[in-house]
């Protein structure tokens, strides 16, 4: 009875509308702590499904966190069902409405009478001051029950409430084991197949280590777990080892050893050699220009992209050629050179990319079958373009080109020149 169970609350986590992201960030978070959590359990914004599902869970474990049902709306009503559950009543705490106020009051706006509800709070319970929202965490104990942490549905504020409160709270009343610790390797380019057999000899070398195969529309990212087996020190030098073992074994499809995105990882790679980049997409839309562009900094080593999606476009835009386009279409080796030495001289960029492809699901032929893509790469120095066959469906081989164009781009930089 000393571990941790999460149940999730809210009609739309059932119907899939939302997903529970915060029931997997709060497990990780506790795993990396060394709490060991047993069970998590969604549920519907119904107090008799709620309480039953707390109650067991309570039952199991000795401590729930909940997240949902704190806001001020009747649909969220998690406060006076687990006070009933408790056998508490509702009282309203006056310091917790003055902050709130005060809130609304530094923001010139009148507060919302319904945000009254957010200071009514189960008799007895601990308040978590919220920084990031107005609902405050909730702590409720009783020594025959257990502990029920209740957290708001917003990701944000629950991270928060997480960080600043339950986890030195948890550290204090539970004792944490060895905690579970992790490592990455990222990897694009090489089938999961090709992986199994490349680290076969590996993986039965590393227990009690376990090793999990994770394949993504961004390639196959592989985890390295110790679960709580070793001290930290020991736990950290056997991932380490282990790491560089599987690493060395997937050379040269390794792109990241920690879980960064490829659009960084080439960002920082671009930056380091004072290179602008420029990108010409087709059947990507923007998605590449967008990946990059969500990188705070981009503009070190951006300068843009063209959408050029019809053929029209990519001959006005890109100057691709008329006589290209009729004799090998715009999915071709001939296109994809041209489009990228065009975005490489109207942006004077130092490397260009191009995709073009057929993303699907219809326009496929035998020739050129749904998922073909095509990537070119121009710089000062030539161009050149690779042929590459995805599956998936559309947003799948959409994200695969963007992330194959990245993988080529960085295969392609000049190693940096290292100076003593
Ligand atoms: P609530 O606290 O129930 O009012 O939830 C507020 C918002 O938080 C909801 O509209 C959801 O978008 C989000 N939310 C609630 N529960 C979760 C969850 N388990 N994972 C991710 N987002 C959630
Ligand atoms: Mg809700």
């Amino acid at each position: 009875m000393n571990s941790i169970e999460i149940v999730a609350i809210g009609t739309e986590l059932l119907l899939g509308h939302t997903t529970d992201t915060n029931g997997g960030w709060i497990g990780a978070r506790l795993a990396a702590e060394g709490f060991t959590i047993t069970r998590r359990t969604a549920v519907a914004d119904d107090a008799t499904a709620m309480q039953s599902a707390i109650r067991d869970a309570l039952a199991r474990a000795g401590t729930v966190i909940c997240t949902g049902g704190l806001g001020p709306t009747t649909d969220d009503f998690t406060k006076p069902v687990v006070a009933e559950l408790y056998g508490r009543s509702m009282v309203f705490d006056a310091a917790w409405f003055d902050v709130v106020k005060q809130r609304f009051d530094a923001r010139g706006i009148d507060m919302p009478a319904i945000n009254r509800n957010q200071a009514e709070v189960p008799d007895g319970a601990t308040l978590l001051h919220n920084a990031r929202g107005s609902a405050p965490g909730i702590i409720l104990d009783d020594p025959h029950l257990g502990t029920t942490i209740l957290l708001p549905g917003i990701p944000f504020e629950m991270r928060g409430l997480m960080d600043d409160h339950v986890i030195p709270y948890l550290r204090e009343r539970l004792h944490p084991g060895p905690p579970i610790l992790e490592r990455w390797l990222r990897t694009n380019g090489i089938a999961e197949s090709a992986i199994a057999e490349r680290v076969a000899d590996i993986v039965p070398d590393l227990a009690p280590l376990a090793v999990s195969f994770l394949p993504n529309a961004f390639g196959e990212d592989i985890r390295i777990t110790c679960w709580g087996d070793f001290d930290r020190d020991e736990a950290e030098r056997r991932l380490a080892d282990a790491q560089h073992r599987i690493a060395v074994a997937l050379e040269p499809f390794v792109y990241a050893r920690d879980r960064n995105d490829l659009a960084a990882i080439a960002g920082d790679a671009l930056r380091e050699r004072g290179f602008a980049l420029a990108l010409a997409e087709s059947c990507t839309g923007g998605l590449l220009a967008q990946r990059i562009t969500n990188i705070a900094g981009a503009s070190d080593f951006f300068l843009g992209s063209v959408v050029t999606y019809s053929n029209d476009a990519k001959m006005k835009q890109l100057s691709v050629r008329a006589d290209t386009l009729v004799a090998h279409g715009a999915v071709s080796e001939q296109c994809a050179r041209e489009m990228a030495s065009g975005a490489l001289r109207i942006f004077g960029a130092d490397v260009a990319l191009s995709i073009t492809g057929v993303a699907g699901p219809n326009g496929g032929t035998d020739e050129k079958p749904v998922g073909t893509v095509w990537i070119g790469i121009a710089t000062l120095d030539g161009v050149n373009a690779t042929k590459l066959r995805f599956g998936g469906d559309r947003a799948e081989i959409r994200m695969r080109a963007s992330q194959a164009a990245l993988a080529l781009l960085m295969r392609s930089l000049p190693q940096p020149t290292i100076t003593a």
